[in-house]
Order: C-alpha cells, then sequence, then structure tokens
C-alpha cells in the first residue's frame, strides 16, 4: 500500500500550531508570500476568516481564495495576561477583532503598539509577520 502524503503545512502557522492538517493548507503558503487570506463562497459571496473550505451558509464547498487587505475598524480588544499552554512566552499580548465591513479577522495587536494607544473605532491594517520561534502568523499593526 502506497504511503499516503501528509500535508501539514499548518505545522509552520502560530504560537502553536493546534490544526496541522486541514483544507485550506494554502493559507499557510500565502503568508510566506506576505499574504493574509481568507476564503469566499462563490455561490453566495459569503467571506470567512480564518479560512474555511466550506460555506456554512449554503453548505457548499465551492469556495475561492481573497486576500485581506486595506484597512479594519478595531471593534473589540483584551490585554491577555494569561494564555493557554505554549503561549505562556508570548504574554502579556493583546487580542483583537477588526470589522473589515465585509468579513471581520479575529487575531493579535502587534506588540509595536502600547496598549495605552488602542481605542474602539482606530484603523488598523492585518500583516503577516514570522514570530521569534520561526513560525509564521499575522498581527494588527499601525495604518
Ligand atoms: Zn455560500
Amino acid at each position: 500500500m502506497a504511503k499516503k502524503e501528509v500535508d501539514d503545512r499548518f505545522k509552520k502557522f502560530g504560537t502553536v500550531s493546534f490544526t496541522a492538517i486541514t483544507k485550506t493548507n494554502d493559507f499557510v503558503d500565502y503568508l510566506e508570500k506576505g499574504k493574509v487570506m481568507g476564503t469566499k463562497c462563490k455561490d453566495c459571496g459569503a467571506l470567512y476568516f480564518p479560512p474555511r473550505s466550506d460555506c456554512s451558509k449554503c453548505l457548499d464547498s465551492n469556495m475561492e481564495w481573497f486576500e485581506v487587505s486595506g484597512t479594519g475598524k478595531l471593534m473589540s480588544f483584551s490585554e491577555l495576561k494569561y494564555g493557554p499552554v505554549g503561549f505562556e512566552d508570548d504574554l502579556p499580548y493583546t487580542i483583537a477583532l477588526l470589522d473589515y465591513g465585509n468579513h471581520k479577522v479575529f487575531g493579535r495587536i502587534s506588540k509595536e503598539i502600547p496598549f495605552e494607544d488602542l481605542s474602539i473605532g482606530m484603523e488598523l491594517k492585518t500583516k503577516t509577520t514570522t514570530l521569534p520561534n520561526g513560525q509564521l502568523g499575522y498581527v494588527f499593526e499601525r495604518v
């Protein structure tokens, strides 16, 4: 029996890789190229971030990639002083939700923006980053 090749590109993503194998592995290839991508349903136009390979609205798998570009409005943020296992060395860090109008992106605020400078409604952009341990990721930065 032929050995099945394991598509484990997601191992390169994030402080702790929670998903080793998914149908959206191209996400990591795009990060390597400096692009943060979500998926769009070709049938109903629904946008997903993080990318999904199936549309929860029409239950179809007719998806294409779109780039998270431009700026989003800071909707919500919270500084974490305790993190899940594997994230201890990153503490404290700030998680946030950006509203891009037709989709939302959940992620972390760049450590270059002091917590005191954050305010609801401010414009931020989503950028790829390389974490201290060499893993790929993305952060929210000043415009
Ligand atoms: Zn759909």
